[in-house]
C-alpha cells in the first residue's frame, strides 16, 4: 500500500520479517556494546567495535555517512541528548551514555538506542533512565492500528513531562523507516491524543523519547551534530523499531539481550 500524499510506505509481512532481522542486529550490537562499556574506555573505541560487529554480521552501519555523519554510532554522554560524536574522551564513573545505532541489511534499516549508566549514578539519574524507558513502553503500547501518531506522542509526553516534570525535546522526533532510515511519518514525543496521521497495519516506525532531566531546550555543539541540553543537565534516550499491528504493536528490536548484558557487567548500573 502506498499513500501518495503522506508518502507513507506500509510494509508487507515479509518486509517486516526482513526489518526484524535488521532491528535485532542493532539490539545484538547494543548488547555487545553493553558488555564492553567501563570506565577508561573511549567512545571512539566503542564506535570502532560496533562498526566491525555490524560489518561482521553482513550489514552496513546506517548512520555512517548519512548526511555526512562520520561514525557508526551516535554516542551521547551526560548533557548530550542525541547525535553525539564518539571521541577519545574516556568514560568515567557516573557518566550517562546513550548509544544509538542503525543497520542496513537486505535492503532495510533497523534503528534502536539505549542509555547506560557507568558505575554509580545518582538516584535522580536512575529515575530519568527509568522514566524515559517507561515513556518508550507507553508509546509502544499506543502503536496499534486505528490510533493516530498523536496517541503515541501524547503517551510519551504525558508520562515524562506532565507526570515527572522532565523536558521533552521538541527539535528531534521519531520517524518511519524501511528502505530509508527516515521515512514518513514523523513521530514526535509531544502532541495531542487523536491528532496526526492514522496508524495502519504494517507501518514501521522508530519510537524514541529524548528526555531531559531539566529544561526541554537544546543547542547544537560546534561539531554541527551533537545536541546538548541548554541547562547542562543529563538526558536519556531509548528507541525501538516497532511495527504497527491490530490489537498489539510488534516490537522488532529487543532490549532483552541488552538488559542481560547490562546486569552481567559490573561496570554498569543496572538497578534503576
Ligand atoms: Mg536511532
Ligand atoms: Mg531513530
Amino acid at each position: 500500500m502506498f499513500d501518495f500524499f503522506k508518502m507513507i510506505h506500509y510494509k508487507t509481512s515479509s518486509e517486516v520479517e526482513i526489518m526484524r532481522e535488521s532491528a535485532l542486529l542493532v539490539s545484538k550490537t547494543l548488547a555487545a556494546v553493553a558488555e564492553m562499556l567501563r570506565p577508561g574506555i573511549s567512545t571512539l573505541e566503542v564506535d570502532a567495535f560496533a562498526e566491525q560487529f555490524i560489518l561482521d554480521h553482513g550489514a552496513i552501519p546506517s548512520f555512517k555517512n548519512y548526511k555526512g555523519f562520520p561514525f557508526t554510532c551516535c554516542i551521547s554522554v551526560n548533557d548530550a541528548v542525541v547525535h553525539g560524536f564518539p571521541s577519545d574522551r574516556k568514560l568515567q564513573n557516573g557518566d550517562l551514555v546513550s548509544v544509538d545505532a542503525g543497520v542496513f541489511k537486505n535492503g532495510y534499516h533497523g534503528d534502536s538506542a539505549y542509555t547506560f549508566a557507568i558505575g554509580e549514578v545518582s538516584d535522580e539519574v536512575k529515575k530519568l533512565m527509568r522514566v524515559t524507558k517507561d515513556a518508550l513502553q507507553l508509546g509502544v503500547e499506543k502503536a496499534i492500528a486505528g490510533n493516530r501518531v498523536g496517541d503515541i506522542s501524547f503517551a510519551v509526553q504525558d508520562h515524562a513531562e506532565r507526570k515527572h516534570k522532565y523536558g521533552v525535546v521538541r527539535e528531534l522526533v521519531g520517524h518511519g523507516l524501511g528502505r530509508k532510515l527516515h521515512e514518513d511519518p514523523q513521530v514526535p514525543n509531544y502532541g495531542k491524543r487523536g491528532s496526526g496521521p492514522k496508524l495502519n497495519d504494517g507501518l514501521v516506525i522508530a519510537i524514541e523519547p529524548m528526555i531531559n532531566m531539566g529544561v526541554k531546550e537544546v543547542w547544537y555543539d560546534d561539531d554541527g551534530w551533537t545536541v546538548r541540553t541548554k541547562d547542562g543537565l543529563p538526558a536519556a534516550h531509548y528507541e525501538h523499531t516497532v511495527c504497527v499491528r491490530r490489537g498489539k504493536a510488534d516490537v522488532l528490536s529487543s532490549f532483552a539481550e541488552i538488559e542481560a548484558a547490562e546486569k552481567a557487567n559490573p561496570a554498569l548500573c543496572a538497578d534503576y
